[in-house]
């Protein structure tokens, strides 16, 4: 379906109230009216009649399954396509462009894409549609879906949508993270700081579908956070599959990195905590084998830095380890969990675990069980393990029932909610600073402490802290549950 531009309906209503003055004869007058009325007409041939040329403008809704990395993907796509002059739909039936950003990490989410397809090719049959993310590259998806997608886009060929939607007389950067981003909010930004990924754990669909882990120049990504801090965001979370892995040749000798040749993630962490205004650093994610003691540090010296690590476990066990392609132990683990909450001592860790990787026994399982108690984490996403095509555990038997992953990851969740509400309990009576980020249905506003914990406000006075989203405010913790905090603003 085609859209006119605002000011194009404007001018139809003017039309339409002149051609009612002033054309006497009736009949002409109603044809007329009913013709300049008609709800724009298939493809807008009716306005294109009247009109000639008139500017269309189109509109897209992006729809985006997955993880962070997926979700500022978007915010580019949005940048981009408002770019090359579409405009933003929410409501996806009355989009004439549907963009899919799907991701392939767990079945679950692949055949969320594909339900989604079908209701929008029933439901806007006259949209095209645009599929990228993880699924954009797979043989087997194509095969499947190619009566129904008009347009593949692995992310990296962005820059050449326009081409693909013959827009003419645009030009993009070959390197899709330069694109500008439309971002979601005026709080809070994810900042890629690259894409792909080296590690090939077995049982991972990443490096097949993003590819080799490329980063970007430390200069450019300086330069989004400072445009972000100066239009007011408060929290920066600066986000790749392994931020540890960060390594980029040093171009420009600046006063805060002049003697340095490589820059490393804890150079980079540094540089963007070291710039002027108020606002914290998030980063995600950590790869175990790659936490150094120097990022440690990092987190503990950098005073916009949060005390958050997420630190993705997958297993407790030494053998599943192993056959995950981990390259790392339990003791190594666990010893940097250790080191973690000695040096700083509230950080909050939280985890990825997968249960029933292929040939998972109880008894392993079991040593994933101990991990959990041992490490007291702060919250975990627990997957029961999804085989993918193309991964190096495909090739293994998918030998764990569901019935089984189902009862083990219970089996984790409820030991999570004791460690994360004992956790929790440390902070009752504490005042502590949190950024609100918005208010519930019930009008309470809600945000996040430096750990990452959600708390809710408890006030009477909802009228005067309703303005407050977007600021930094000091509360006190009252009370608390497994996954969040409340308590009262002080200031
Ligand atoms: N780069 C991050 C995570 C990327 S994928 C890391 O290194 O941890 C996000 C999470 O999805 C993973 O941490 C893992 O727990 C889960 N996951 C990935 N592949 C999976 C699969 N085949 N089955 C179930 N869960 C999976
Ligand atoms: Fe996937 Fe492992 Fe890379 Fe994370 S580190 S994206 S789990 S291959």
């Amino acid at each position: 379906m085609y859209r006119a531009d605002e000011n194009v309906f404007y001018l139809c209503k003017l039309l339409t109230a002149w051609i009612y003055y002033n054309i006497k004869n009736i009949k002409i007058k109603i044809k007329s009216i009913i013709l300049l009325n008609v709800y724009y007409g298939k493809r807008g041939l009716i306005f294109k009649f009247f009109f000639g040329k008139v500017n269309f403008m189109k509109h897209y809704c992006i729809i985006t399954i997955g993880c962070q990395m997926n979700k500022s993907d978007s915010e580019r796509i949005s940048g981009y396509l408002e770019e090359v002059g579409y405009k933003e739909e929410k409501e996806r039936n009355n989009a004439d462009l549907i963009i899919l950003n799907t991701c392939g990490v767990r079945q679950s989410a692949e055949d969320r894409a594909y339900g989604l397809i079908s209701r929008i090719k029933k439901e806007n049959p006259n949209a095209k549609i645009v599929l990228t993310g993880c699924l954009s590259e797979r043989n087997d998806v194509k095969r499947r879906l190619k009566e129904k997608v008009d347009i593949w886009l692995p992310i990296i060929k962005l820059p050449e949508l326009s081409v693909k939607l013959g827009i003419k007389g645009k030009k993009f950067d070959e390197d899709y993270l330069k694109i500008l981003p439309k971002y979601n909010n005026q709080i809070s930004a994810f900042v890629p700081i690259g894409n792909g990924c080296d590690n090939f754990c077995t049982y991972c669909v990443v490096p097949n579908a993003r590819g080799r882990e490329v980063y970007r120049q430390s200069d450019e990504i300086i330069a989004e956070v400072k445009n972000l801090v100066k239009k007011g965001f408060k929290e920066i979370i600066l986000i790749a599959q392994n931020v540890n892995s960060y390594k980029t040749h040093n171009t420009q000798h600046t006063t805060h990195n002049k003697e340095l040749k490589d820059i490393y993630f804890v150079d980079l962490l540094k540089m963007v905590n070291d710039m002027p205004g108020d606002f914290w650093i998030r980063f995600a994610t950590s790869h175990p084998k790659d936490m150094s003691d120097d990022l440690i540090k990092a987190i503990l010296d950098c005073g916009n830095v949060c005390e958050h690590v997420h630190l993705p476990a997958q297993s407790g066990d030494n053998e599943i380890l192993k056959a995950m392609n981990r390259n790392y132990s339990r003791d190594q683990y666990l010893a940097l969990i250790k080191k973690i909450r000695k040096k700083i001592p509230m950080a909050s860790i939280t985890t990825d675990i997968i249960v029933g990787f292929p040939g998972e026994t109880k008894e392993q399982f079991n040593n994933t069980k101990k991990l959990f108690k041992e490490a007291k984490y702060d919250m975990a996403y627990i997957a029961r393990y999804s085989p993918r095509p193309g991964t190096a555990a495909n090739e293994l038997v998918d030998d764990v029932s569901q019935e089984e992953k189902k009862a083990r990851e219970d089996e984790l969740m409820k030991i999570l909610r004791i460690t994360a509400l004992k956790n929790n309990g440390k902070y009752i009576g504490k005042i502590v600073d949190m950024l609100v980020e918005g208010k519930n249905k019930k009008g309470e506003l809600y945000g996040k402490t430096v750990t990452n914990k959600v708390v809710k406000v408890k006030s009477r006075k909802l009228k005067v802290e309703r303005d407050r989203i977007g600021e930094f405010v000091k509360v006190k913790i009252l009370n608390v549950r497994d996954f969040g905090l409340e308590g009262v603003i002080l200031k």
